[in-house]
């Protein structure tokens, strides 16, 4: 079980192993002082949903509800219908038959809540390799495995939540991550590209189903590995830690204004997951692809956003219930953001839609256009993304009308 730290600091620190501030935040940009608390997953949006009255509603309820239950009414405009909302829950399907394998049972909501639990012994006896080697076969069987994109960092307590929550019984739970595993492998995987841009609508909703039913494969059979190799795993998807800080650290991509992930293959567009291990690893550096100077001058996503929920200014602390506190940084407001998303019945992702590092970087003109976002030429590079109408919204029966072939 992982030795909690205190979860409340006092100004100027006083804990005796300090963990609020590390080298490596010279690296990733994340500014931590000594007001830094880690998180509970209690105050987590979707948590808050199960407990706390001002989140809470009737709304609230049928909009969970409506990832599982056929819908009384559907909407007539495109994008909300029948066949939208039918390929949404299907592609939601494998992560929420995982999450709710255990639920009844055990308490336990694998994948969101919890870690996964569902693995074979694995071999008794540990593989004789170097950490050289083993990160080397490591991202190479997790690319086979189904992982678009793989790092490693070292362990970092801060990210991992106090508690754990149970929405069961509405009561926190004792972490239950062990704090011997010093490794952390953490993989992303694209969401679906053109549905993506037909936010906002139930079928993008598709694509966020199918990001993290494609990270569940590949989590499990990464952790699989791992085990048989001889060695522990843990794997875990939204639950137990923060995911953005560890890819971040793991030299997977930079932090956005809208508070996402934006990677160098994919931009915001991914799904992550991670696997805390005692495999012997190396570990990978943070990048550094010139996004903050973007984000510093760019507001797509602060203007596109419906409630205003992404801030336009600077970097800055934040003292709200879902938030990480002690951590200065463009902070998303979860709660104007979930009432979007309960109002029109389905999760949004416009601020990924229309970030610039939302392209289709198979293709050379774009990975012109995120090499001029590098440098000085960044302005041109806005410039034109606004000009030759990137980020703007398709409609979802131009999806529907593709050809399968
Ligand atoms: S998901 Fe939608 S509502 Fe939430 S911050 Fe992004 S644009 Fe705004
Ligand atoms: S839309 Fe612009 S400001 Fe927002 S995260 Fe993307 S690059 Fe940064």
């Amino acid at each position: 079980m992982t030795t909690l730290s205190p979860e409340t600091k006092t100004r100027n620190c006083q804990c005796e192993n300090c963990i609020c501030q590390k080298p490596i935040d010279k690296k990733t940009g994340f500014e931590v002082t000594d007001e830094f608390q880690r998180f509970n997953q209690k105050y987590d949006m979707f948590n808050r949903a199960a407990w706390d009255d001002e989140v809470r509603s009737d709304r609230v309820r049928k909009f969970f509800e409506s990832y599982f239950t056929d819908l009384a009414e559907f909407r007539k405009v495109e994008g909300f219908q029948h066949r939208d909302y039918a390929l949404r829950n299907a592609a939601w399907y494998i992560a929420d038959f995982t999450a709710d394998l255990l639920e009844k049972s055990d308490d336990r909501k694998e994948g969101f809540l919890d870690t996964y639990t569902m693995f074979r012994e694995g071999a008794t006896r540990k593989i004789d390799s170097t950490p050289e080697d083993n990160s080397k076969d490591l991202k190479r069987a997790a690319k086979f495995l189904g992982a678009d994109a793989v790092g490693i960092c070292e362990y970092d307590e801060r990210w991992v939540y106090t508690h754990n929550y149970s929405r069961e019984k509405l009561t926190d739970k004792p972490m239950d991550l062990p704090d011997d595993l010093p490794n952390v492998v953490v993989i992303a995987n694209e969401m679906h590209h053109q549905t993506i841009e037909t936010v906002p609508s139930a079928l993008s909703g598709a694509a966020t189903g199918q990001g993290y039913s494609k990270d569940i494969i590949a989590v499990l059979s990464i952790t699989q590995y791992i085990r048989n190799l001889g060695y522990r795993a843990v794997a875990s998807l939204n639950d137990t830690a923060l995911s953005i800080p560890l890819a971040i650290q793991a030299g997977l991509g930079q932090y956005g204004r809208h508070g996402l992930l934006i990677t160098p293959e994919f931009g915001p567009r991914v799904r992550i997951a991670k696997i805390f291990t005692d495999l012997p690893l190396t570990f990978d550096e943070p990048i550094d692809f010139g996004v903050t100077e973007t984000c510093n001058v760019c507001r797509r996503c602060s203007d596109g956003c419906p409630v205003k929920a992404i801030p336009s200014d600077a970097p800055e602390f934040t003292d709200s219930m879902s938030n990480l506190k002690g951590v200065k940084k463009w902070t998303v407001d979860a709660k104007k953001c979930f009432k979007f998303w309960t109002n029109q019945g389905t999760d949004c992702s416009i601020c990924i839609r229309v970030c610039p590092y939302n392209k289709d970087f198979s293709k050379f003109h774009n990975r012109i256009l995120r090499w001029m976002m590098t440098n000085q030429l960044r302005h041109v590079a806005l410039w034109l993304d606004k000009k030759l109408k990137y980020g703007e919204r398709k409609k979802a029966g131009w999806w529907w009308s593709q050809s399968s072939a």
